[in-house]
């Protein structure tokens, strides 16, 4: 009876329907895997009922903080997140910090399965002397900054100098340069905080340098994206055609979308910009490939970057495999600014939950938490954290079929009645905490979406989680 392809099939949700029994699921974290995790849930089984915890007040994790504000028909998920959050079988409550205000272990005593989709909020570090220069900022900070994350409200980025360099070829790293490299004019009218783009606008960056430590064949980001750096306005691309050789036989045969971004690459390398278009674009960024920084170098007082040492590599081996090996050769090249855009990290939450640091994910079997039954796990602290939204809700579909089949085959015993939020309420109000609803949310989203009318922007975001408390009367 189980469902086919993340799917449950039609007489999977009979089932489950006609045992008359109320599960009870918590989901941790409101970004797209607990979103669509409860969406599954809620809609192949009649009786469920789904709590969502979030951190923050307020819902929508990496669609509010991560994706790029100019990118906003990325964030219509939202649009199927508010439908979800306002069944009257799933409740949403934020400002909850799970591991901190509730422990997993309460919250698997309160309901017959806990889901943890809380995503991953650190990132990877470099590793190299330097990395704590002023100058130096990790990417997920940078973009946290600029959609206003609460914790990264205040970092001020220095945009004095006129050379960023971002370490990196991801789409992370494509949407900060755009971010750093457009017009403010095409941000303006953007959910992009009031401050960075007061920030931005007197920003004195011209020039993104993209530094990758594979070659072309490797890079991660995705020719959407690509192409709208390329097609940038007032902004011209600088690839040099040498690193792009013999690369057009090379992917003849490789899956269309790396053909196709390969293809992009050169035919852009390639292209000789004219007197006329050089004019036009004051602001220029490039890709650099086989690099592999070595050291952030400090200005004279020690103080801020003023540029990096990189190891020249060759690859070893073909393909998406292939590894970066260092020849001895190195270079420097100069920048005030340094983003490094290596990778996103899921970190532990609790003691009793398993947790594979090496790979920064919650081991687990198609979300099944290993060892911990009625434990589950979706998103990027199940799989990692990469991915978009379409890959993170199949996994969190996966997951959820998880559930429902372990509900029908009997590993979650939903005949002894739990709770819920009843408990978990009691234990919240006895520490001080009190939850943010949905309606509560509703309330800041209005406020916000009024306080961007005057400026034409979608909304002003709040970054102060006191602002959004004091403004719902907590
Ligand atoms: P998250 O979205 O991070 O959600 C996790 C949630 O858990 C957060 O709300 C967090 O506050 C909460 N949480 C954390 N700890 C706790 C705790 N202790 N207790 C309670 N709650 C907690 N994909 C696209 O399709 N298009 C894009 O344009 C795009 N742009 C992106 C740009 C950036 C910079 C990044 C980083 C990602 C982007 N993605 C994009 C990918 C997409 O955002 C992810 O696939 C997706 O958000 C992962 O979902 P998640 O729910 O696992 O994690």
């Amino acid at each position: 009876m189980a469902g086919v392809g993340g799917r449950a099939s039609p007489g999977l949700k009979r089932w489950l329907s006609s045992q008359g029994l109320a599960p009870r699921v918590c989901v941790v974290g409101s970004g797209p895997a607990g979103f669509y995790t409860a969406q599954h849930i809620l809609k192949h089984h009649d009786l469920a009922r789904v709590d969502i915890y979030e951190k923050l007040p307020v819902p929508f994790g990496l669609v509010r903080f991560g994706v790029a504000p100019d990118h906003p028909e990325v964030k219509n998920v939202i649009n199927t997140f508010t439908h979800t959050a306002r069944s009257d079988r799933c409740a949403y409550y934020g400002n909850v910090a799970v591991g901190r205000d509730v422990t997993v272990g309460e919250l698997r005593q309160a309901y017959h399965a806990v889901v943890l989709s809380y995503g991953a909020e650190d990132n990877r570090i470099l590793g190299i002397p330097g990395e704590n220069l002023s100058g130096v900022y990790s990417a997920r900070a940078f973009v946290g900054w600029y959609n206003g994350l609460p914790e990264n409200r205040d970092l001020k980025p220095d945009l004095s100098c006129e050379t960023a360099l971002i370490l990196g070829h991801g789409n992370v790293a494509l949407d900060v340069a755009r971010i750093l490299l457009s017009p403010v004019d095409l941000l303006r009218k953007t959910d992009i905080t009031d401050s960075s783009l007061a920030a931005l606008a007197c920003s004195k960056v011209k020039r993104v340098w993209l530094v990758g430590r594979r070659g072309p064949l490797q890079v991660a980001f995705t020719i959407k994206e690509l192409r709208e750096m390329i097609n940038l306005p007032g902004t011209r691309p600088i690839l040099d055609p040498a690193d792009f050789t013999g690369l057009g036989n090379a992917v003849k045969d490789a899956p269309r979308p790396r053909k196709r971004l390969t293809e992009l690459m050169i035919k852009t390398a390639l292209e000789k910009p004219g007197e006329k278009m050089v004019a036009a674009a004051p602001r220029e960024w490039g890709l650099r490939f086989q690099r592999s920084p070595q050291e952030v170098l400090a200005t004279a007082d020690g103080m801020r970057a003023r540029g990096i040492r990189m190891a020249l590599t060759r690859l070893q081996g073909l393909g998406d495999s292939a590894k970066a090996v260092p020849t001895g050769e190195v270079e420097e090249l100069e920048c005030g600014l340094v983003l490094s855009s290596i990778g996103y990290r899921s970190l532990p939450l609790d003691p009793a939950v398993p947790f594979d640091s090496q790979h920064g994910v919650i081991p687990n079997s198609s979300g099944r938490v290993e060892g911990v039954p009625g434990l589950y796990c979706s998103g990027w602290v199940k799989r990692g954290p990469t991915g978009v939204i379409i890959t993170t809700m199949n996994d969190s579909f996966d997951t959820a079929q998880s559930v429902l089949e372990d509900l029908q085959a009997g590993v979650l015993d939903v005949s002894a009645s739990r709770d819920g939020f009843g408990t978990v309420g009691s234990i919240l109000r006895s520490r001080g905490v009190r939850p943010v609803s949905f309606s509560d949310w509703e309330k800041i989203d209005a406020a916000e979406v009024t306080r961007g009318k005057a400026a034409g922007k979608p909304r002003e975001k709040i970054v102060d989680p006191e602002e959004m408390l004091q403004l719902i009367g907590h």
